[in-house]
């Protein structure tokens, strides 16, 4: 059926299809794990952030059944209307100390996590220098601000400090930056940010949704990771990737955190994290402080398959991380690619523009604790024979 004031819309789904850029999301019959079921295939998954195999771990799964047997599952309104579970108090409690700061706050997640914290900061005649390119949710909280945007190039110091002397007249200013960078696996250079926002006495905020449960000692997080404890004025996080679950962090000092119990928007007009979710992440922080096991084990996975691809002669990018970009140039290729490693057992994602620029279409390997040396030498055998029979490699 036709409908006169829904047809700019079915025109550009239209576009979208005839240019390869329409999403079709698969459907996972298993739970998520190393290895998954997908539309009726057994394969080995490389697209999860679930980095540390724990979003089906048995010690969160128990420990949601256990929670949801204390508390039931919702949180029945707003924290600041119906008041707050103690699961979500302990866990906040557990989050500082885990990563060293004065206080944290959860949100629904990373995302809302953004869209709360940036316009509680800064409003109109503000300033945010921006990462160009910062995840969609930091650019969305900066434009609910209001505040004016000055983008500077990606990871470039020198270009923030031109963008910097070039702004005179502002209120107050804030410097913002991903902290792992989700599509290259790059890490922000946060010391040489800090000394900028130091120098400058500019708020500083990192967003370590990848680098949470990654980076650091046991998976503390970037701020651990470079040793700025105390330094970084605002470093959120996200319980959706490593830590299995779903919901959002952000930790800071004790000021920042009691302003944002104020004006957070979305903590005082959004209910709270579900019972299991935070359950789940407060066991997850109990696996996290008793053993880095699975951190480690992320790692030398994440090492293995990033040099045995580059030694295959793949381009991996500048991947400082577990997420390995294999580089591949026009979309068409990548997605070919995908579809060709998913007939060989493995689900890894072709990601093209506009996720990517034009000509940097990539599969994007997201490495895990949850494969085994089976999995990943399964899974490189599929990359070469692939990489083989489109030419990709020689
Ligand atoms: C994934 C991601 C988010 C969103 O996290 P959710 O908890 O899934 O909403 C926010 N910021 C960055 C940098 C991310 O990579």
């Amino acid at each position: 059926m036709t409908d006169t004031k829904t047809a700019y819309l079915s025109e550009q789904l239209a576009e979208l299809k005839e240019q390869g850029l329409f999403n079709t999301i698969r459907t996972i019959e298993s739970p998520m794990d190393g290895r998954i079921r997908v539309d009726g295939e057994d394969v080995l998954n490389f697209c999860a952030n679930n980095y540390l195999g724990l979003a089906n771990h048995p010690r969160l799964r128990e420990a949601a059944k256990r929670a949801i047997d204390q508390y039931g599952i919702g949180p029945g309104a707003v924290r600041t209307i119906a008041g707050t579970m103690t699961v979500h108090n302990q866990l906040e409690a557990r989050l500082a100390e885990f990563k060293g700061a004065e206080a944290v706050i959860t949100f629904q997640s990373g995302f809302t996590a953004n869209l709360a914290t940036i316009p509680a900061l800064v409003g109109r005649g503000d300033i945010i220098f921006s990462d160009q390119l910062n995840h969609a949710s930091i650019i969305d909280g900066c434009r609910l601000s209001r505040a004016q945007i000055v983008a500077y190039e990606h990871n470039n110091v020198d270009d923030l400090r031109r963008k910097i002397a070039e702004t005179t007249e502002y209120g107050r200013r804030i410097i913002i930056t991903d902290g792992v960078f989700s599509m290259d696996g790059d890490i922000a250079p946060l010391p040489d940010l800090y000394e900028v926002a130091r120098e400058h006495d500019i708020l500083l905020m990192v967003d370590d949704a990848h680098g949470e449960g990654v980076l650091g000692h046991g998976g503390r997080g970037i701020v651990d990771h470079f040793d700025l404890h105390g330094k970084v004025d605002i470093e959120v996080g996200t319980m959706s990737k490593a830590f299995g679950a779903v919901g959002g962090i952000v930790a800071g000092t004790q000021v920042i955190i009691d302003w944002l119990r104020q004006r957070g928007r979305p903590f005082l007009f959004s209910s709270a994290m579900t019972v299991p979710d935070a359950a789940a992440c407060l066991e997850a922080v109990d696996m996290l402080e008793s053993s880095d096991e699975l951190v480690k084990r992320l790692w030398s996975n994440a090492e293995f398959f990033k040099t045995e691809l580059r030694n295959m002669g793949f381009d991996t990018g500048h991947s400082q991380t577990p997420i390995v970009p294999v580089m591949l140039g026009e979309a068409p290729l990548a997605q070919q690619f995908s579809r060709k490693l998913f007939e060989a057992g493995v689900f890894a994602m072709a990601i093209g523009f506009p996720t990517v620029p034009q000509g940097k279409a990539r599969i994007r390997v997201m490495n895990t604790a949850a494969h085994s040396q089976d999995d990943l030498e399964q899974a490189l055998a599929a990359f070469e024979s692939v990489g083989k029979a489109l030419g990709v490699i020689a």
